[in-house]
């Protein structure tokens, strides 16, 4: 007998559908698994058999084939093992195949026949949904997750005997069925910009990149705070809508991230991956490729902490994705394509000592100093719009106890600029100062007469680059904004050239 059971393989972040099919004939007794499975699944011929015994189910002595279609996709992954058992059951004639129509399976099997989580749920049960499906059975570990998704009937088994009743009786289980409304317990994030005393300068740049979503660099001696200052940027980004929210469940659950708790990703993500993260793991590794750190960070900060101190082959790997907002991975078995609109933040010693320019402390010669600063690439430092200097705190500052103004405040100025950015670009296709370009940069950066003025002294006497002159422009911009101003204006221009002048004290 046949019978065949859907399932889904996710292939990046793309979820193809998969026809487990399996035949049970008379014959020599065996199991044999084809179709392209990577040895995690083949592996799944084992673990079927000895999970459906432990289960007290005994297979007929007949030959078994089950064969996962379409062939030419690899299939990875161990959540093939629930599918590939129903199906069998099927075939055997334990279980009648007309139930099975108009549902997805996916789950692992443990020897003992429990169903265990896996990843990627939430993607499997959207996509089960857009094809029309009326059900889907899923690990029980799984199930909050996927309740997120509506307007589709989601079942959690917590073992084989549970999918089997389920399958042969749906009405049994109708009344059981679990409903997790979501929660709208508001998770207060726990850092907050108030904890951090004077550094105005610094949490000032940090507020203009956020509410024009441009990229931003910290210069300064260690210690001063730029890791601190930059882990609490996403606290002032504006909240993430529930749209975005599902976006990012997907991928965190894609890459088996999510916690089971509360699944729903609620924060925008902070990902701070280590100098000496590899290329493949900032951009997604693996024969078949998971997110990478830089997908991972996918509406929220990717923080480069000591950017100087990666490799230069890990820095240029964020060329494209800086550039497209996504990153693409080839692979022999095909291309895939992640999400990648990230706001980039990097930190740095200005040198290898981390002092220069103050001289009587930095012990470095003008070349060290010009080779480390060197090592970030002149076309990364490019898509960089803020250059914020960070000195070194006073005493003084430690010892200002005024009230320091709260995340919520800022974050509240930063909401009103983008609300006037998003409205100006209705139906130019971006959303955001850092993305204007072209022609765009004539009709929405209008500057004053005296402005006009200032960026052609400053164009001359800094020697402004072509590419930097844009930069300028595009964060005066944003300043204006949080000026609510139309027009840009002197001190908007004057404040975003002083985000440039570091270009000349470091780079020159
Ligand atoms: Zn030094």
């Amino acid at each position: 007998m046949f019978a065949s059971v859907l399932t889904a393989a996710i292939r990046g972040m793309e979820v193809t559908p998969i026809e487990v099919e399996a035949d049970v004939s008379d014959g020599l007794p065996s199991f044999i698994m084809v179709g392209y499975a990577a040895s995690q699944v083949k592996e799944a011929q084992d673990r079927v058999r000895t999970a459906l015994r432990n289960t007290g189910i005994y297979l007929p002595p007949k030959r078994i084939t089950v064969n996962l279609a379409p062939a030419d996709i690899r299939k990875e992954s161990s959540g093939f093992d629930l599918p590939v058992a129903i199906a069998i059951l099927a075939a055997a004639g334990m279980i009648e195949e007309k139930y099975l129509h108009g549902g997805m399976f996916m789950g692992e099997l443990s020897l003992s026949g429990e169903v265990q989580a896996i990843s990627g749920v939430l993607a499997r049960v959207i996509r089960a949904r857009e094809l029309g499906c009326s059900y889907c059975v899923i690990p029980e570990g799984n199930l909050r997750e996927a309740s997120l998704v509506k307007d589709i009937t989601v079942l959690g088994v917590s073992d084989l005997r549970e999918a089997m009743d389920f399958i042969r009786d749906p009405e049994l289980y109708a009344h059981e069925r679990h409903h997790y409304e979501q929660e709208e317990v508001h998770k207060e994030p726990d850092l907050d910009f108030s904890e951090i005393y004077g550094q105005e300068g610094a949490k000032r740049a940090a507020e203009i990149a956020v509410a024009g979503f441009h990229n931003l660099l910290f210069i300064g001696p260690p210690g001063v705070g730029k890791t601190m200052i930059a882990k609490r940027i996403p606290t002032i980004m504006p909240p993430l809508t529930f749209e975005e929210s599902l976006e990012l469940t997907k991928i965190y659950s894609i890459a088996g991230l999510l916690t089971e708790g509360d699944p729903l990703i609620r924060i925008r993500p902070f990902r701070s991956p280590h100098h000496t993260s590899t290329a493949q793991s900032l951009a997604g590794g693996g024969r078949i490729p998971h997110p990478g750190e830089i997908t991972l960070a996918h509406r929220g900060v990717l923080f480069l902490d000591e950017i100087a101190e990666f490799s230069r082959h890990t820095l240029e790997i964020m060329r494209q994705p800086l550039e497209e907002k996504m990153i693409c991975i080839s692979r022999a078995s095909g291309s895939y394509a992640f999400p990648a609109d990230f706001m980039l933040v990097a930190s740095t010693n200005p040198c290898p000592c981390g002092y220069y320019p103050n001289m009587e402390k930095c012990k470095c010669t003008q070349a060290e100093v010009h080779h480390y600063l060197g090592k970030i690439s002149r076309p990364l430092l490019d898509r960089i719009d803020l250059c914020a200097d960070i000195p070194e705190t006073s005493y003084e500052d430690l010892q200002d106890k005024a009230a320091q103004e709260t995340s919520e405040e800022i974050r509240k100025r930063v909401v009103a600029a983008r609300e006037l950015q998003r409205k100006r670009y209705e139906g130019y296709g971006i959303l955001c100062n850092s993305e204007l370009h072209g022609k765009q940069m004539d009709e929405f950066c209008v500057l004053s007469p005296e402005a006009s003025k200032l960026i052609k002294s400053a164009f001359e006497r800094m020697q402004l680059s072509m590419r930097s002159y844009h930069r300028v422009l595009r964060v005066s911009r944003t300043i204006a904004d949080l000026d609510h101003s139309d027009r840009i204006e002197c001190e908007h221009l004057a404040e975003a050239l002083s985000y440039r002048g570091l270009d000349r004290k470091y780079w020159a």
